[in-house]
């Protein structure tokens, strides 16, 4: 029976939906099984679909690692783990083929592929490039003797890091990337109280944010409390902020990394309201911005709210 995997998890391919997202003028991959690569039916005026195989690797590998660029992915662990498990599927690719989903234009579309009068279909949206000026502010105050003290354990010098995160999130899964503008100390001098809450952050500390940067992101550890009962964290829409804590209890898949859904979480409210003024939370299991766990994992409709293809 024919059927679509994906290469890795998290790179833009959603198997609960069979939908995957391709940049505009930019390539997807992704894995066929048991059907032939010469018989799939697709719009070649929107996409162009290919094979990739041992001898002409070499080509894709560098098409990825212009993406990785230009989704402001640097020395990142997950794109080159992307790299590495396409490199396997070319050399050695079993029963599988590897598959380039180049989008040429932004459309929605669909592949199909059949086999013995079976077919499997591939909804394939075609989405712009974006981009999104975010700066980081790590927030020091006095404690109660009056020393100065530093309240995250990320700090300026975990700028690319932190960037690194977002762009792995957000670059293959939605052709979206963070240009960090600024990333320093934002140092307010005085007692701000622990936990610190929505007054004390809009009285002493929002004023703090890059005067131009789309999103400020602050970093205020583990001493947060909101009265919007948010565990990771929160957006604070009017201002174009958000507030990030270190250890969330935000509840995540098995394997996921408890601090980059927590980033990515917040930011994910802010990229959905842009583009589409929802808020709050949906409730699709695994994903995103789930209300229930969640993992780093974009599907097709957070796609849709946060960088659709046109209609
Ligand atoms: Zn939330």
């Amino acid at each position: 029976m024919p059927r679509f995997t994906a290469l890795q998890s998290a790179t833009g391919f959603d198997p609960l939906r069979n939908f995957l997202v391709v940049g505009e003028g930019r390539s997807s991959f992704l894995l066929l099984h048991d059907a032939r690569v010469e018989n799939l039916k697709f719009d070649a005026t929107k996409l162009d679909v290919r094979a990739v195989t041992r001898t002409d690797y070499s080509r894709y590998a560098h098409v990825l690692q212009d993406q990785f660029m230009a989704w402001g992915l640097v020395a990142e662990e997950s794109a080159r783990g992307f790299a590495g498990a396409m490199h396997a599927a070319a050399t050695y690719g079993g029963l599988a083929h590897l598959l380039s989903v180049r989008g040429k234009v932004r459309s929605q579309s669909r592949i199909r592929a059949t086999r013995r009068g079976v077919t499997a279909e591939l909804h394939v949206a075609v989405v712009p490039q974006k981009m999104v000026t975010v700066a980081f502010r790590f927030v020091q105050h006095r404690d109660a003797s009056g020393a100065m003290i530093t309240l995250s354990r990320w700090t300026p010098y975990d700028r690319r890091r932190l960037s690194n995160m977002l762009n792995w999130v957000y670059g293959p899964q939605l052709n979206v990337t963070f240009d960090v503008v600024d990333a320093d100390w934002a140092r307010v001098d005085q007692h701000l109280g622990h936990p610190i809450d929505d007054e004390a952050f809009l009285r002493h500390i929002v004023g703090k944010k890059h005067p131009s940067a789309d999103l400020t992101v602050f970093f205020l550890g583990n001493g947060w409390k909101s009265q919007k009962s948010e565990v990771a964290g929160t957006m604070f829409y009017e201002e174009g902020a958000a507030v990030v804590v270190d250890d969330s209890q935000i509840p995540v898949t098995d394997g996921a990394d408890r601090f980059a859904v927590t980033l990515a979480h917040e930011v994910a409210h802010y990229l959905r309201d842009a583009q589409s003024g929802f808020r709050g939370h949906h409730d699709r299991p695994g994903v995103l911005l789930s209300g229930g766990t969640e993992s780093t994992v974009l599907d097709k409709q957070l796609v849709y709210d946060m960088n659709p293809p046109p209609a």
